[in-house]
């Protein structure tokens, strides 16, 4: 047929390939777990990421199997990116944040063929690697002067760098089909197990297009990004892949969040744009306010992952000059859906008038549909006042969840996010509430039924209900409602300390709150919006 188009596929090698013909001088910075700097370019990332992909085949790892990594961001992760999803196999981002338990079921179902992980989890990984038969090596992601003298894993534990010189930077990227798998990244099920979420190359790429418009995170050539939000958070929302598509310089954290290392970071590296929940700004804007400070180089930073305050807009732009960009997005989004960017009228509109905008979660990208709707199905208006379930569809939506035997989350081919929201005439969506059964502490997920569990175990509880109570630091904090046996003199520490060692440390609830009985809806279930109305403030109050 004349005048049709090449046949490119999308997939993510690509991105790589870009970066080194057209940005190959451009700079990679990461601050390591050893606590140095390490600096090379996209030439040598993309030198080492073949021969990591030489590795993983002599490995064994075959297009399609699942490679873990547990590792904080940097250069060495960057690598893996592409190394894994390049050769076809797929990406699996473990959140070490999670119970040894947890993880070991999600490396389990993912059935993990191989485990990079930073030295900074050794341990973690030493006690998981029992409670799991699928991987058959472990790779520490340092040198050879950094390996462990003794480990567990013993000789199933392999050396990083060894595996980078052992093998030659010649490899051809495969022609994968755009719509085969690249990565895996697990959301906590709102009830039963963790579900693992499978991007495609194809809606991988199409999601970095999007995320890098001037109306979303707005990237460029002269941007020196940083990727605060993990690597193992739904892929730091896609900015590694767009860092490559743009030739931005990327500044990478490593394990240090805290305040002052991103302050220091930000300035040494003279940092542009940057991205993280609103816990880890608190803890920045806390730091540069205490050293009577500003940012030098900083012009905008995205925040999502929970709602961002108009106190902590106001004191980024008005204080600091810096522009933010409030964020919503989703494990099963890949994870953007929405930006709240400024239409053109818009920007001339008095501060005051902006703040109100910019608390919003902003307006949909390109590829993303999104509508709100009422009790029956049917679409509620966009007038800004009508909330309902949030509903989203699009070419970087998930439409099952990966080796779920459940039937596929869609309605009606739109995927329901869970979020109650309104949207405004003018596209602009706001969450209101959540109508699934989730905790989110700092930007992270914790299980309410799996607190439930627990608390069932004891025998002095009669009755356990875990919800999310509003908290000045984390945003969300589990807490737990309980209803003792009729003989119980169960106190709440006793119930808090039984916690120890059966969940994560902070997954533990910050208090117990003991009540006669909960509100039971007409099909049996507990109704938590009442009691997420009653006690919602417990941690503002108290
Ligand atoms: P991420 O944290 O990367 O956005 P998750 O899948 O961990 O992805 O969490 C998604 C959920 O987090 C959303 O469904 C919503 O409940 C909440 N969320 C994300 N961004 C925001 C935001 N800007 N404001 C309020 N809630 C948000």
């Amino acid at each position: 047929m004349q005048g049709l188009m090449m046949q490119q596929p999308l997939v993510v090698a690509s991105l790589l390939t870009h970066a080194e013909r057209h940005h190959g001088e451009q700079l990679i910075v990461s601050r390591r777990v050893e606590g140095d700097v390490h600096r090379y370019t996209y030439r040598q990332l993309a030198k080492r990421a073949r021969r990591m992909a030489n590795a993983l085949a002599t490995l064994g790892v075959q297009p399609g199997e699942r490679v873990g990594t547990l590792a904080w961001n940097g250069y060495r992760h960057m690598e893996l990116y592409f190394a894994v999803s390049g050769s076809g196999s797929v990406l699996h981002t473990l959140n070490p944040r999670l119970h040894v338990d947890q993880l070991a079921y999600i490396i389990e179902h993912a059935q993990d063929r191989v485990v990079f992980f930073d030295m900074t989890f050794l341990p973690l990984i030493e006690s998981v690697a029992p409670l799991v038969r699928s991987p058959k090596v472990y790779v520490a992601m340092t040198d050879r002067a950094n390996m462990p003298q003794e480990s567990s894993l013993a000789d199933r534990l392999l050396c990083y760098e060894d595996l980078i010189n052992l093998h030659d930077d010649a490899f051809d990227w495969p022609l994968v089909d755009e719509n085969s798998a690249c990565s895996l990244c697990y959301t906590s099920g709102t009830t039963g197990n963790p579900k693992g979420v499978l991007y495609s190359h194809r809606s991988t790429v199409l999601h970095t297009y999007a995320a890098a418009l001037p109306d979303a995170m707005n990237c460029c050539a002269s941007d020196a990004i940083l990727p605060v939000v993990p690597m193992f958070h739904v892929n730091a929302w896609g900015l590694p892949y767009i860092a490559c598509m743009v030739g931005a310089k990327l500044v990478f954290p490593g394990p240090a969040l805290d305040g002052k290392s991103l302050y220091e970071l930000i300035e040494e590296e003279q940092v542009t744009m940057s991205a993280g929940v609103p816990t880890v700004w608190q803890g920045l804007l806390a730091h540069v306010d205490a050293l009577g400070a500003t940012f030098s180089s900083m012009r905008r930073t995205v925040i999502g992952g929970a709602a961002c305050s108009t106190a902590m807009t106001e004191a980024f732009q008005n204080c600091h000059r810096v522009d933010v960009l409030h964020a919503w997005g989703m494990t099963e989004l890949s994870p953007i859906g929405t930006i709240c960017s400024f239409k053109g009228f818009q920007r001339s509109l008095p501060m005051p008038q902006q703040l109100e905008i910019q608390a919003k979660q902003g307006r949909s990208l390109y590829g993303i549909d999104m509508k709100v709707v009422g009790p029956q199905g049917e679409e509620l208006p966009w007038d800004g006042k009508s909330a309902g379930d949030l509903m989203v569809r699009g070419h970087w939506v998930a439409q099952q969840y990966f080796a779920s035997d459940d039937a596929s989350p869609l309605r009606d081919g739109w995927f329901p996010t869970g979020d109650i929201a309104t949207i405004d005439g003018y596209g602009f969506m706001q969450i209101t509430d959540r109508s699934k059964d989730v905790i989110k502490s700092g930007g992270e997920w914790i299980s309410s039924s799996a607190i439930e569990n627990v608390a069932y175990l004891h025998p002095g509880v009669s009755t356990a209900v875990c919800i999310a109570a509003r908290h000045p630091k984390w945003d969300e904090r589990p807490l737990l409602l309980v209803v003792k046996k009729p003989d119980s003199k169960l106190a709440g520490d006793e119930l808090l300390a039984y916690f120890d060692g059966r969940v994560a440390r902070w997954w533990k609830p910050d208090a117990v709150v003991f009540v006669d009985s909960v509100p039971i809806g007409a099909t049996g279930k507990v109704l938590k919006n009442q009691l997420r109305e009653r006690f919602g403030s417990y941690y503002l109050t108290v």
